[in-house]
């Protein structure tokens, strides 16, 4: 059931980083597939490691 009042938002852990970020409304259609902090972090991927 949806409906759930919680000021509660997903989060994730950035890969490259560490960093724990959290949902953005920019995400919201992309989230499931989200995982990086940021651009920078999404292209600095296979840089080592
Ligand atoms: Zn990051």
């Amino acid at each position: 059931m949806k409906g759930h009042k919680k000021n509660f938002l997903p989060e994730k852990t950035c890969p490259t980083c560490n960093r724990p970020f959290k949902w953005r409304k920019k995400w919201a259609k992309d989230w499931e597939q989200v995982r990086y902090c940021s651009q920078r972090c999404r292209s600095a991927k296979g840089d080592s490691g």
